[in-house]
């Protein structure tokens, strides 16, 4: 077989031109979602034909590729990667790759009455749940289809399964949420979870609301926050765009993921795979590598696959540049895989 210029030289880990080395994947298991939430989706989203997604087979050579790359950490991610088929399966496998340190998951925890157990004891290690409001009527309003009931019954069946640690994700929206801040945190410390509170980025175009109008950065939220919790800051670092404080008194940490407000590019490990396999080097540029036609075009051939994933690599960019009130990224989120 061909070497494709890969032999003992092959970089264990992979390093991009700023001297950054990446070792988390963020990987897109599907484009498509059982919510609609507004700051994410238009409306009327079409989603990428089936046979255009990777296989259950292509998603486990490419963390396989990774992880002999020198990767230690891939969450799944989507759209919303509990409709997946045969989700379950792709946890085990990749959960079974030697070298991985943990495999993780963001999801919208509709799911979850169903599917915690199985996730656990598939070898999921961690698991982000996002919810950006607490108040029955808004939760559907900003998801327009979710029901907080069976949210909080995901909550709790999470909780059972004992993973080893439950995070919430919270997008504040000026003018929407904002005035959840608070309650968001409260409900985190009672439950022992952490949380993070994202600002919103100009990811795709929608119509339900002027993404400038409802910027609020990460300082603010932390105003609203140290005027009702004690926060300790910590220099704890996931690698990664969060910056977190501890809640005196409490297990739960509060992370900010500051996309907007504050440039973490500089610090940044990670790349992404999207659902029809597009290897995205940032998620505020279009700098990608299709690898699915990589896969396609030689199957089984893992050599080819690492060398183009570390091509691809040359090409990270440095930084992104966001600004809100100009969509530069047609990507919705659920296509980038969050
Ligand atoms: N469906 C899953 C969920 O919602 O957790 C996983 C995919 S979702 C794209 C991942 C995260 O991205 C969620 O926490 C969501 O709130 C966040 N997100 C989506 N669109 C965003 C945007 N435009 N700006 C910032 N965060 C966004
Ligand atoms: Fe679906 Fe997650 Fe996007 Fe909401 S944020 S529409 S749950 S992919």
């Amino acid at each position: 077989m061909a070497s494709h210029n890969l032999s003992s030289a092959t970089p264990a880990s992979l390093v991009d031109p700023f001297g950054r080395t990446v070792d988390y994947l963020r990987l897109s298991v599907t484009d498509r979602c059982n919510l609609r939430c507004t700051y994410c989706m238009a409306e009327d989203m079409t989603f990428l034909p089936r046979q255009q997604i990777l296989s259950l087979e292509e998603l486990r050579d490419v963390a396989t590729a990774f992880v002999e790359l020198g990767v230690k950490k891939i969450r799944l991610t989507g759209g919303e990667p509990l409709i997946r088929r045969d989700i379950i399966k792709l946890v085990d496998a990749i959960a079974g790759l030697q070298g991985l340190d943990e495999v993780t998951m963001t999801t919208n925890g509709m799911l979850l009455p169903k599917m915690s157990q199985s996730l656990k004891d598939a070898g999921l290690a961690r698991l982000n749940i996002s919810v950006d409001s607490l108040k029955p009527k808004r939760f559907k309003e900003l998801t327009r289809t979710g029901d907080l009931e069976l949210w909080h019954q995901g909550v709790q069946a999470a909780k059972q399964a004992r993973f080893n640690k439950l995070k919430l994700n919270a997008v504040i929206l000026d003018g929407f949420n904002d005035d959840e801040v608070i309650d968001l945190a409260r409900f985190a410390v009672d439950n022992e979870m952490d949380i993070s509170f994202i600002e919103e980025m100009p990811l795709g175009v929608i119509s339900s609301h002027e993404r400038s109008a409802t910027q609020i950065s990460s300082a603010h939220i932390r105003e609203q926050l140290d005027s009702e919790f004690s926060l300790v800051d910590s220099v704890e670092t996931t690698g990664g765009p969060s910056r977190y404080v501890h809640i005196a008194n409490s297990s739960s940490k509060i992370g900010f993921i500051s996309p907007m407000s504050n440039n973490f590019c500089e610090s940044c490990n990670r790349v992404r795979m999207t659902a029809e396999g597009r290897l995205l080097l940032c998620l505020g540029n279009e700098h990608s590598m299709d690898l699915r036609s990589v896969m396609r075009g030689n199957p089984g051939d893992t050599e080819l696959l690492k060398s183009k994933i570390i091509q691809a690599l040359q090409n990270k960019p440095e930084r992104h540049y966001f600004d809100p009130d100009k969509i530069d990224i047609v990507r919705f989120m659920n296509m980038t895989g969050g």
